[in-house]
């Protein structure tokens, strides 16, 4: 059995600037971490948000979430380069540089932030691939896509897949997304099941 990873008496880094990494930074905090992190890649936006400069594309403006407001230390423009650990391949440390507006590293510019415990979240991977789906698409020839990660393809008016008796949803078939898609997908799909394996019902009002 693994030991839980806990961020209580560490110093975390968070890589990533995102909705989920603000999750991570909150939930470092709420375990007690001595000091959390944050890296954006992205410049820091401007504290109000200048529509006309940036149109047609969205204005962005700094946004602190609740997480980050409990005392998030915030660095922009910041590119992972490298896990710094000790002997024994225990992280102390995580390599950063500074880049430039095209994300390019500027030479010069790199530092070391002390970390005990890091966490990325630059973006969903997709399902994990190794074990089941690998099994059911070296057996079964389940169909996946290439839609950014890896997904197991089904419509949705059925949720089934290209293997008989076997329907998906959620994340695993429409990508990353939101909870009320996972739950409108379950119930669409549980509906799909009932109706293949008991026939046509009406549903109780
Ligand atoms: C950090 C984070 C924050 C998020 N915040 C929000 C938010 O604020 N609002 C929002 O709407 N959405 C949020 N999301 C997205 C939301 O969590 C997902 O869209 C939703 O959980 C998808 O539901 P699901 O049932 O498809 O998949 P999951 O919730 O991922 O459930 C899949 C389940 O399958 C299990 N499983 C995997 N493999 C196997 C196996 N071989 N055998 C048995 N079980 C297996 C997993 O353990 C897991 O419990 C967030 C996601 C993350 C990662």
């Amino acid at each position: 059995r693994s030991e839980p990873i806990v961020a209580g008496g560490k110093h975390i880094v968070v890589v990533g600037g995102g909705d989920t990494a603000s999750d991570c930074v909150g939930t470092a905090f709420r375990q007690g971490a001595v000091k959390v992190t944050q890296l954006d890649i992205r410049p820091q936006p401007p504290e109000k948000e200048d529509k006309l400069a940036v149109w047609p594309f969205w204005a962005t403006k700094m946004r602190t979430s609740s997480s980050q407001a409990e005392g998030a230390v915030r660095e922009f423009q910041v590119a992972t380069l490298e896990f710094v650990g000790d002997e024994d391949g225990n992280l102390t440390g995580v390599k950063c540089c500074q880049v430039d507006d095209r994300r390019k590293p500027i030479a010069g510019t790199e530092f070391i932030i002390k970390s005990d415990l890091a966490f990325i979240a630059i973006g969903f991977r997709g399902p994990f691939t190794g074990s089941v789906l690998k099994d059911l698409g070296d057996k079964l020839s389940l169909n996946t896509d290439r839609r950014g990660s890896t997904n197991v393809v089904a419509n949705e008016r059925d949720y089934r897949t290209s293997v008989d008796k076997l329907w998906t949803a959620g994340d695993v078939r429409r990508g990353q997304s939101l909870v009320v898609w996972a739950i409108r997908e379950g119930r669409q799909a549980a509906r799909a099941i009932d109706e293949t394996l008991m026939g046509s019902t009406v549903l109780p009002r």
